[in-house]
């Protein structure tokens, strides 16, 4: 790893401004060298950018450690059930927070199996939103891919086995955050601020950007703009959430396929609202319309969860080596489903 010079940032202000280049900025290059030299980046748990700087992916002249600022920190539930989960709340804040596992249930399930716990207490959420793939040829110094300006995608000719099956059509990564898919189907917003304090609230799921949009880059953040936070919006009374996965490894490993179910079931046992995502399976988490559409307006059902499922694949172009994800992701689909309908129903705000 190379120098480099140390900030530790005293606002949220003072390091917006101090930040040059957002790190996907920094690790494109026409020429096959590692990043822009010039760099100052900002750091949070550094858990995703010292690994990249080990690598020699980038090579930054400054550090802007942000991971004292206070404002960015916390989570806070609000009397109309909205939540504030602060940009530094790390994974393992989300995993043992009881209030946060009875109102969102799939999103402490999602932190709890991220990585490892020692990785979780240094991981924030801001960071984990903001990590850069895990496609190995994306992390190998030596393959100069699409995604860093090379010109080639070693992926669909090489080992495709951990890549995505939907919107693979360019570059196939599939997004490396856990939590990003119990968040977008929870509704999640994030918040943005700029130097001059301004503050900007985005979707999710616009936050996102697919390959077809921008090879080089996974979000919209821009230049001088920090993350500091992401907000929930209040549930109904009667919804449910899951969050499953599977991974070759229980601990430790990214999963190989993930789903999250959000269900708003009625009195009757009528489902009248669906956000069905699934997770290691595109560029971005990646809403199932079809899964959602099918669901909404039935009772559900062994049957109907298992049909949701098999709807959730709709799209799906697998490469060479990951066929194998697709039903992965209709069981992982169908155990949310029914695992969320069988939960009791979140009673509301507190
Ligand atoms: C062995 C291992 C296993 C892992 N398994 C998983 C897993 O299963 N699931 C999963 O989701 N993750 C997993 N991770 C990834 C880990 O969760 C992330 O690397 C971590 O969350 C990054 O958070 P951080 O605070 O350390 O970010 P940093 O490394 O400090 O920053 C990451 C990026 O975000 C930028 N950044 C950070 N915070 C902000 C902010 N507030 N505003 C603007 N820019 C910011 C930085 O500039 C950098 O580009 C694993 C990591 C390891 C090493
Ligand atoms: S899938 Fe994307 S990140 Fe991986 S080699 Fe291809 S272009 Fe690069």
């Amino acid at each position: 790893m190379e120098d480099f010079a140390w900030q530790r940032a005293t606002s949220t202000e003072e390091a917006a401004a101090a930040s040059t280049h957002t790190t996907a900025e920094a690790m494109v290059t026409l020429t096959g060298t590692p990043g822009d030299a010039q760099a100052t980046l900002v750091k949070a748990g550094g858990v995703d950018l010292l690994d990249l700087m080990k690598e020699g992916l980038v090579r930054p002249a400054c550090l802007i450690d942000i991971s004292r600022l206070p404002d960015l920190s916390g989570i806070e539930i609000r009397p109309d059930g909205s939540v504030r989960l602060g940009a530094l709340t790390t994974l393992g804040d989300i995993a043992a927070h009881a209030g946060l596992r009875r109102s969102h249930t799939a999103l402490v399930e999602a932190a709890a199996q991220a990585a490892s716990p020692q990785i979780r207490n240094r991981a924030t959420l801001g960071g984990n939103l903001l990590q850069r793939p895990r496609c190995w040829y994306f992390r190998s110094a030596a393959h100069h891919c699409l995604r860093k300006g090379g010109a080639h995608c070693f992926a669909f000719r090489g080992d495709n086995r951990y890549h995505a099956v939907f919107a693979n059509n360019g570059c196939a990564i599939v997004h490396a955050s856990t939590p990003a898919t119990a968040l977008l189907a929870l509704g999640a917003e994030v918040e943005l601020a700029d130097s001059a304090g301004h503050r900007r609230r985005v979707a999710l799921e616009d936050f996102f950007v697919l390959p077809e949009a921008d090879m080089r880059r996974e979000n919209i953040l821009a230049i001088g703009e920090l993350l500091t936070a992401v907000w929930l919006p209040p549930l109904p009374p009667s919804s449910r959430t899951r969050y499953l996965q599977v991974a070759e490894r229980a601990a430790f490993d990214w999963p190989l396929a993930a789903a999250a179910a959000l269900l708003d079931i009625d009195a009757a046992g009528i489902c009248r609202a669906a956000r069905i995502v699934l997770g290691a399976a595109a560029p971005a988490p990646w809403r199932a319309h079809q899964a959602e559409a099918l669901l909404v307006g039935t009772r559900i059902s062994s049957d109907t969860a298992a049909a949701a499922g098999e709807a959730a694949l709709t799209g799906a172009t697998p490469l060479s080596q990951n066929s194998y994800k697709l039903p992965l992701l209709a069981t992982l689909v169908r155990r949310a489903v029914a695992g969320a309908a069988a939960l009791p129903a979140y009673p509301g705000a507190p």
